[in-house]
């Protein structure tokens, strides 16, 4: 193969070019429909919120471009990408924008939106049935080591019933069949 036939090779792209048939300029209009939407177009791509963000560089979609991602419309990249899910929610890229731009909040929107349409990893739906059935994400001490341990059965003025029975009526309850 000569020099030139490798130069005519396709464009090397880190990531897939977007399809603009399948963006949905709605999705711009709905997030800023939001209480935390409203300077989501003063947004200028600096990148600021990740150099901020202490996960971005695991990510696939940094902070910034999930929000030019808002402003295209890729309505369903986002909605399923577990970015939304692993953010901190650290507030330090919403902080640090020069913009006013919530984009932790705006994260928290994605969220809700996602969770709306069944967009929710299961170690996520995990996490919320654990609070659900047990009023509590972390066991304090677990049952099986109690007894080993001398302890009480139960934790000493743990009521967690009181708890569950308001989440139950929640929105994350219902996602996870907690009203039933
Ligand atoms: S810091 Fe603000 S203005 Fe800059 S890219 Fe992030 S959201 Fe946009
Ligand atoms: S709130 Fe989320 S997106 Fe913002 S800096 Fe923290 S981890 Fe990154």
């Amino acid at each position: 193969m000569t020099e030139t036939d490798e130069k005519a090779g396709p464009p090397v792209t880190l990531v897939e070019p977007i399809d603009m048939s399948k963006l949905n300029r709605d999705f711009r209009r709905e997030i800023q429909s939001m209480p935390d939407g409203d300077e989501l177009s003063a947004c200028f791509a600096c990148s600021t919120c990740t150099a901020a963000c202490p996960i971005a560089n695991q990510w696939k979609y940094k902070p910034h471009q999930l929000i030019r991602m808002i402003l295209l419309g890729m309505r369903e990249e986002v909605l399923t990408s577990r970015e939304i899910w692993e953010c901190l929610t650290c507030f330090q890229c919403q902080e640090r924008c020069p913009q006013n731009v919530r984009v932790t909040d705006i994260l928290f929107d994605c969220k809700n939106l996602a969770a709306e349409e069944g967009h929710v990893p299961e170690n996520i739906l995990g996490l919320a049935k654990e609070l659900l059935e047990k009023g509590q994400l972390y066991v304090v001490t677990a049952d099986w080591e109690r007894e080993d341990l001398d302890l009480e059965p139960e934790v000493p003025g743990l009521s967690t019933d009181e708890f569950k029975s308001i989440l139950k009526g929640t929105r994350t309850g219902r996602l996870v069949g907690g009203d039933q």
